[in-house]
């Protein structure tokens, strides 16, 4: 059989031209109804992703925004709060704000009240009319999770949460799903009292950065990885996402959360699953989650008896970033001064089924670390045997793939050559793809994404309450282990801030922590 010559690949080549894979079309007509719209979140992310939708046409036509919250405001002082907050993200200009400003609106509402909630259903019933967006809507909960079962209760009893007909009514469900095990559970249960799961959309932003929806497009959609992505060839798993900022001004929120709720029962794990699923049959949102829960069915339980060789625990102490100092974690506003709450961790993870029976997956989260930095990085093992151990000795450095997702969104392989020269000498090289390279385009940001999603009904980059509650049933032993045992101030390494964690060496060293115990 003739042999097909292959040219070499240029940009040229690809299928689908970039512009095209922005977006796949507007969304059905619906309301947006934003519940907490004074707040921070709104503010920073969700006004901000909306406005960039509608300035890439990709909000619905007709659509309205309603903002809702007890701050009391009208339409034209929300427009106002909006405007400067996203003039602090973005670059905005007069005109295509002039048609976003034209769909805000705001409502005051409290939370507990039924006719505060049944005032909102009458409004909401009365712009649709106006601006005929036939009664799709889509309530978004950006407000503290203390107020969600409230507030998805007073939602259905006003008639809020009912489909009716072909119209489709959805509720967007913000991080922390819970505390622990049971209040998950408990929030689950107040939800479906009025909402049903096809209903519910739970939120994790991560998943719609580009470089994490890559993950699956780059282990199933080329033939040359998968084979080796496994015990046999793969030594051990990084999974990193340091942060350089600390607990800001969510103190309040932090103290009650800490690293191991705010970071790894929801991004940590979806990363995790992300590098160890199993190939799903279809790329479907079900068919995708259903392999995700496979692999937090197989978690490994922690040994509780001994914790140590499994989990690292450390609090930020006095230091500097970016050349500036900073205060200590116990110093920060809000925070009380013998905190205990961890803001770095470490944890060694196994997954026992037959791809990684023994393979150690590394999860590393912490604020006030040296740099900002979200990568993967996959250790290959070292050459089963080294014809040039006679002249190269045993130092021959195994494969290493990164996946980078911030700063650098890229894929690198490193892998050995040999130095030009007479002499036999080895050095570790790169091949690098950087998401930039060969594209200039506009991309969306993780909200934009989100929010598109939710409006398509598409819940591929949601979690499922099962992932929810198996990674919970994961974590709440150990929360519960480190949480209320008595050695718990042991249990916790100070670390410099601008550092990369606490060192095993270095951590009775306390870092302007000493007259704070
Ligand atoms: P905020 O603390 O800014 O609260 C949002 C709004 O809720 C406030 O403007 C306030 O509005 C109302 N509110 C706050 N506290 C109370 C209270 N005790 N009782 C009644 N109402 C209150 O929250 P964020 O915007 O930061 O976050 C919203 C949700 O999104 C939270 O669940 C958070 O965990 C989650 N999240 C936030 C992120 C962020 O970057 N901010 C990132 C990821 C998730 P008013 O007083 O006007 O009613």
């Amino acid at each position: 059989m003739e042999e097909t010559i292959i040219a070499p690949t240029t940009t040229s080549d690809l299928k689908v031209p970039f512009e095209s894979c922005l977006m796949e079309g507007r969304p059905d007509p619906c309301a947006l109804v934003i519940v907490g719209a004074s707040g921070d979140l709104t503010g920073r992310k969700i006004v901000p992703a909306l406005y960039e939708l509608y300035c890439n046409d990709g909000l619905p036509d007709p659509c309205f925004i309603v903002g809702c919250a007890r701050t009391a405001m009208d339409d034209s002082g929300f427009r106002e709060k909006m405007k400067q907050a996203i003039d602090r993200h973005k670059t905005l200009t007069e005109a295509e704000w002039a048609g976003f400003a034209r769909l805000l609106h705001y409502r005051p509402i409290a939370y507990d009240s039924s006719a505060s909630f049944s005032a909102l259903a009458e409004s909401i019933g009365e712009m649709e009319k106006a601006y005929g967006t036939d009664g799709n809507r889509l309530f978004y909960l950006a407000i503290p999770p203390s107020l969600y079962e409230t507030t998805a209760k007073m939602l259905g009893e006003s008639g809020l949460s009912r489909e009716q007909g072909a119209n489709w009514t959805r509720i967007v469900v913000e991080k922390p799903f819970g505390r622990d095990l049971e209040s998950a559970m408990a929030l689950d249960r107040a939800l479906h009292e009025h909402w049903k799961e096809h209903q519910i959309f739970r939120i994790d932003h991560y998943l719609a950065k580009e470089t994490v929806q890559n993950i699956l497009m780059f282990r199933f959609a080329n033939a040359i990885f998968e084979p080796i992505w496994d015990r046999r060839y793969i030594q051990s798993v990084y999974i990193t996402a340091a942060e350089s900022l600390g607990v800001e001004h969510r103190a309040g929120y932090y103290e009650q959360a800490g690293v191991l709720r705010d970071m790894f029962q929801n991004h940590m794990m979806q990363l995790l699953s992300l590098i160890a699923m199993e190939p799903p049959a279809q790329f479907e949102d079900d068919r995708v989650r259903d392999e995700k829960v496979k692999i937090y069915r197989s978690l490994r339980s922690f040994p509780l008896n001994d914790l140590s060789g499994y989990l690292m625990l450390g609090q930020y102490g006095t230091g500097e970033v970016g050349g500036a100092p900073v205060s200590a974690y116990r110093a920060e506003p809000g925070v009380n001064p013998r905190s205990l709450v961890p803001t770095f961790a470490r944890l060694k993870i196994f997954v026992d089924n037959w791809r990684w029976q023994g393979v150690p997956f590394f999860l590393t989260s912490g604020k006030r670390l040296a740099e900002k930095r979200t990568e993967i990085v996959i250790q290959f093992r070292e050459i089963p045997h080294s014809m040039f151990r006679r002249i190269l000795g045993e130092g021959i450095s195994a494969n290493r793939l990164v996946m980078g997702i911030y700063p650098e969104e890229k894929i690198q392989l490193t892998f050995q050559t040999k130095n030009p020269g007479a002499k036999v000498c080895l050095r570790t090289v790169t091949m690098d793809f950087h998401y930039s390279q060969d594209y200039k385009g506009p991309v969306l940001e993780a909200y934009e994404k989100v929010l598109l999603d939710c409006m398509l009904g598409d819940h591929m980059l949601f979690w499922r309450q099962d992932g929810v509650e198996l990674c919970w049933s994961f974590l709440t032993p150990v929360l519960e282990a480190c949480e209320t045992c008595g050695d718990r101030a042991e249990r916790l390494s100070f670390y410099e801030a601008g550092s990369w964690g606490p060192d095993n060496n270095r951590s009775e060293k306390r870092y302007g922590m000493e007259n704070c115990n």
